[in-house]
């Protein structure tokens, strides 16, 4: 076999595969397949990846539903939880004294509800950005925050953004001081916000592929 031979008959390919060409070219690329182990395994891994991209599910409307329903239902969760959590919190906090019992237990709830949140909902993107946007939100509070409380500067919008950290995180100063929080904060931000972010660009790149 010559090479332009080859090369006709991987041209036909694709047709071929499809069952979409004439009989004579078909008798023609058959023949060749015969002769030919170079063609014969392009035609084996070119009708795999055929097979392939016919297995990629498809979302059907009832399964678009099921996910919408879970990512309303999602956000309200979210939102119920937040706000809970600033109206046990957000008085402590302002009078920046120890934390109690119950403030702590918010602060732990608060930390745990998040963590399952950003991990059962990694591969639902609208999720996944809520859950990036609150912890982006939340490392930069909680690192100015820090910053804030060591050098001691910052004045008023320094106070402001720090209150994303403040008030969630307010139960752990039932056993540290303002700047352990901070840290503390800090280090589960930058956690959460490097988890979220992994899962949000393999969102998006298979977003691109499709
Ligand atoms: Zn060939």
């Amino acid at each position: 076999m010559t090479r332009i031979d080859c090369n006709v008959i991987r041209d036909l390919l694709p047709l071929y595969i499809d069952g979409a060409c004439s009989q004579q070219s078909s008798d023609l690329v058959k023949e060749h397949l015969e002769s030919c182990p170079d063609c014969r395994n392009l035609q084996a891994s070119m009708s795999a990846d055929i097979k392939t991209a016919a297995a990629v599910p498809v979302m059907d409307g009832k399964k678009m539903f099921r996910h919408a329903r879970k990512t309303i239902f999602g956000i309200i969760i979210a939102l119920a939880v937040m706000i809970a959590c600033l109206g046990i919190n957000t008085g402590g906090a302002f009078e920046g004294g120890p934390a109690n019992i119950g403030e702590l237990i918010t602060t732990i709830l608060y930390c745990i509800f998040w963590g399952v949140f950003t991990v059962v909902s990694r591969h639902i993107g609208p999720l996944v950005t809520t859950s990036f946007v609150i912890s982006l939100l939340s490392a930069i509070s909680a690192i100015n925050g820090l910053v804030w409380r060591l050098l001691g500067e910052g004045g008023f919008i320094a106070a402001f953004i720090s209150i994303f950290t403040s008030i969630p995180f307010y139960g752990f100063r039932y056993f540290m001081g303002w700047t352990s929080l901070y840290a503390v904060a800090s280090v589960l931000s930058l956690g959460w916000l490097i988890y979220t972010g992994y899962y949000r660009r393999k969102i998006e790149q298979q977003m691109k592929q499709k």
